[in-house]
């Protein structure tokens, strides 16, 4: 493990996206929020994911420089294609519309299609959030086939997240997004570069028996070879058992064929995440009361955490507590990253020209 500032990790992955031909403004902002998901503990869909967006933008996967193109106005709802721009550009763009949107009429509903990779969901129901809103946002990833149905072997979904956030007036929001795998492809993708291990029984082999080894995913990786998702012969398992895969096919259903964003089938589309988002304003749904539902949802998170730990559990938490926390440590005593990590970052900065510090 080497340990590294997110100022220093933020201006390395900087420098690198504006060498693959991003403006200075799109790279700091993709930079940030790859940082941002190390800092909350996803580093599934943090900086280990540098290399794979180098090598997209080069092959014209995503594009620098996109905005969301608005295919349909509804007025409260709205059809937007992200043209495979990068998804820390789009988000952040899709986000802002459904924001202003669920303002002026209480409620609104976004249909991203065609995003380039979302990053942390998480994010964006923050962003919402921050702005006094609730949203629910259920995410597809077209082209990627990682995860086997309940039952089955062979792969028919992606990793699919959910996500949702509660805003509570002046104190952190109530943040639950998670991968309907039992595990993100993102933290298969850290196990096999030696980070932490995956759960038992988080994979199915080509042969159908339970692992914890992230080749099923991936096959053998020769050394300074980027893992590719279609490598292995197995696949990701849903979580929740036959729940969890129901919740992941909804994924499919609303935010890959109901945005337009195509769900996951035998044919091999282009990269994209899909995303369906709903935003509602507590404002208007309490009739001008918000500050009451605020005190409310406090209260119901307070009781909530007073329940009696489990054993070898110190305290209960809720939803999004976890990412405050761990933020609040990495950004005291840094990021940890294992070494194939930072090898990884430092051999893609230096495939476009640019020199990592030592
Ligand atoms: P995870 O399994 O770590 O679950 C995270 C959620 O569970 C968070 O809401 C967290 O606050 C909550 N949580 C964790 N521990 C808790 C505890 N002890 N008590 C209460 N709540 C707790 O997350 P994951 O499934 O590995 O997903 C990681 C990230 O991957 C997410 O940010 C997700 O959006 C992202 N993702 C993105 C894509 C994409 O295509 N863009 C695909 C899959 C996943």
């Amino acid at each position: 493990m080497i340990v590294v500032t997110a100022d220093a990790l933020r201006s390395l992955l900087s420098e690198t996206f504006v060498a693959c031909g991003c403006e200075p403004d799109e790279a700091t902002r993709v930079a940030a929020s790859l940082v941002d998901a190390n800092l909350a503990g996803h580093d599934s869909h943090g900086v280990v994911r540098t290399q794979r967006y180098v090598e997209w933008l080069q092959a014209g996967v995503h594009h620098a420089g996109r905005s969301v193109d608005v295919v349909i106005d509804g007025g409260a709802f709205l059809v937007l294609d992200g043209q495979y721009g990068l998804g820390h550009t789009i988000a952040p763009q899709a986000v802002r519309l459904g924001i202003e949107r669920a303002k002026r009429h209480g409620v609104s509903i976004v249909a991203l299609r065609h995003s380039g990779h979302l990053g942390r969901v998480g994010q964006w129901a923050e962003m919402a959030a921050a702005d006094g809103l609730v949203s629910l946002h259920f995410v597809n990833v077209g082209s990627s086939r990682l995860v086997a149905p309940f039952g089955g072997i062979s792969r028919r979904m992606a990793t699919n997240p959910v996500c949702i956030a509660v805003p509570c007036g002046d104190r952190p929001p109530v943040v639950l997004d998670f991968a309907t795998s039992i595990v993100a492809e993102g933290k298969a993708l850290v196990a096999l570069n030696g980070g932490a291990p995956l759960p038992e029984g988080s994979l199915i082999t080509g042969d159908g028996r339970l692992t914890a080894d992230p080749r099923a995913l991936y096959g053998a990786v020769a050394p300074g070879e980027m893992p590719s998702g279609v490598g292995g012969s197995g696949a990701l398992r849903a979580m929740g058992e036959h729940k969890g895969s129901g919740l992941s096919i909804m994924c499919e259903l609303l935010a890959g064929a109901l945005t337009g964003s195509g769900a996951a089938g035998p044919e091999v589309i282009p990269f994209c995440n899909g995303m369906l988002s709903v935003y509602l304003s507590p404002e208007h749904l309490t009739g001008g009361e918000a500050e009451q539902f605020h005190r409310e949802v406090n209260d119901y998170i307070d009781w909530l955490k007073t329940a009696r730990p489990a054993v070898g559990v110190d305290e209960v938490l809720a939803p999004g507590e976890p990412e405050r926390r761990k933020k609040a440590k990495r950004l005291a005593e840094g990021i940890e990253l294992p070494d194939d990590t930072w090898t990884s970052i430092v051999a893609a900065a230096a495939s476009v020209g640019v020199t990592a510090p030592a």
